[in-house]
């Protein structure tokens, strides 16, 4: 049995980046970018003006009411052909370049217009109200790093310096095979002993949730012969998944159809709960294989925990690990035993905004009623049978984290 952390060390050594592939930028939220975007001009390209109203010299306004002579007028999306000089003023919309001469914009509520020209109620310093070229950003200036996983924002600053097509990690086709004669399609009524198949869907959401279509090549038996047709064609993919068939069991067969189908198994024993089970081996041509132990939460859990980092490797994250947040803990959590525990739990921002976490009860690994509930996993350290109310958790945010739309409002959720 090896530490979490040593698991994972294993598994990202084997996640060789996959080559980067071009894409048209609309498409890029929630893909890993693999180049240095850089300003092809100055941002603000102009000197700019931030507000509607008159562009004008400060030192004409040391002393208001003002009255200034009107000697043009600039549009957005227009250049002006003016000077403004002393005792002059030009109108000047929001976002229009302003005129030489100028060196500040009073806004249009601080002024009144007058028959031949325009008077100022309020003074304005040098710069006021005017973006100087280049303020934000410099010319040839990284504005897109190597590495970030791009979102609407990144959308947008593509757009600003006509980056239109971006170099992204190319993602892993991963196919998904659930194992265990017990298992029917959610669509039937099982008969006595079968359950229905959770783990081959909720892999699949999982992978959808990262932007990944999963093949899902449907449901095993707990046979050496139909366990090594689903294998085969699973490892087409770059990353397989298999869920059940890894603990000790009599028909618990998959780490040994993967050693005689050649893989060679890395992790089959992770200090973790749930998940201790997890399998991990590679082929000879680098492609991944994950037995996730069976029970559903264990599934969910190794999923979060182990695959989708290496999947965000595989795009070429330099650092795919999510960071573990600190929360004060509202109630007690217990599970003894060598093992790391992550158990379900509910953040949220307490009375002062620091992040306080609910322990959610649940039954275990199997319970993914109450797993559904959790918003983060409670972190119980291996040396620890127990954390008490009050003491400062590690925990894992999962999406819903961001997601759950209560997260803030509900102070006990889940009771
Ligand atoms: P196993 O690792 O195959 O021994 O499975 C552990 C537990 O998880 C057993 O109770 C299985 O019935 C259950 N289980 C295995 N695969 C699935 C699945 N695809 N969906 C729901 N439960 C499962
Ligand atoms: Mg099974």
């Amino acid at each position: 049995m090896i530490p979490v952390e040593k698991a994972l060390e294993i598994v990202l050594s084997r996640a060789e980046p996959l080559p980067a592939e071009e894409i048209e930028f609309t498409d890029a939220p929630g893909r890993l970018l693999r180049e240095d975007v850089t300003a092809d001009s100055d941002l603000p390209p102009f000197r700019r003006s931030a507000v509607d109203g008159f562009a004008v010299r400060a030192s004409d306004t040391a002393s208001v009411p003002a009255k200034l002579r009107l000697v043009g007028s600039v549009p957005a999306g227009t250049s002006p052909d003016f000077r403004v000089g002393p005792g002059e003023a030009a109108s000047i919309m929001t976002g229009a370049p302003v005129p030489d001469g100028a060196d500040a914009v009073e806004m249009v509520e601080q002024t009144r217009e007058s028959p031949d020209g325009v008077v100022l109620l309020q003074s304005v310093a040098t710069g006021e109200n005017v973006s100087p070229q280049g303020s934000e950003v410099h010319r040839g200036e990284v504005v897109l790093r190597s590495g970030t996983r791009l979102d609407p924002a990144a959308v947008a600053v593509a757009a600003t310096v006509g980056k239109t097509r971006l170099s992204v990690g190319k993602r892993p086709a991963v196919s998904v095979s659930a194992t265990g004669d017990e298992l029917v399609d959610p669509r039937e009524t099982p008969g006595p002993g079968q359950i229905r198949n959770s783990n081959g869907f909720s892999l699949v959401a999982q992978l959808r949730s990262i932007g990944i279509d999963a093949r899902f090549l449907g449901v095993a038996q707990d046979s050496e012969t139909s366990l090594r047709g689903f294998i085969e064609r699973g490892l087409e993919s770059d990353v397989l998944l298999l869920s059940g068939g890894v603990s000790m069991g009599r028909y618990d067969l998959v780490e040994k159809v993967l050693q005689a189908l050649g893989v060679e198994i890395l992790v089959d024993a992770v200090a973790l709960k749930p998940g201790k089970p997890l399998v991990f081996g590679v082929t000879d041509s680098g492609k991944l294989v994950f037995g996730l132990p069976g029970n559903p939460v264990s599934t969910m859990v190794t999923f979060e925990l182990f695959v989708r980092t290496a999947i965000s490797r595989l795009e070429g994250a330099r650092d795919p690990m999510r960071e573990n947040l600190q929360a004060r803990l509202l109630g007690g959590l217990s599970s003894r035993g060598p093992r790391r525990a992550y158990l379900p739990g509910w953040l949220r921002a307490g009375e002062e905004g620091e992040l306080v976490a609910t322990p959610i009860p649940s039954k275990g690994s199997a319970d993914v009623v109450a797993f559904s509930k959790a918003n983060a996993l409670l972190i119980v350290p291996a040396e620890r049978d127990s954390l008490e109310a009050g003491e400062t958790v590690s925990v894992h945010p999962l999406d819903s984290f961001l997601h759950k739309e209560d997260r803030w409002l509900a102070p006990k959720h889940p009771a």
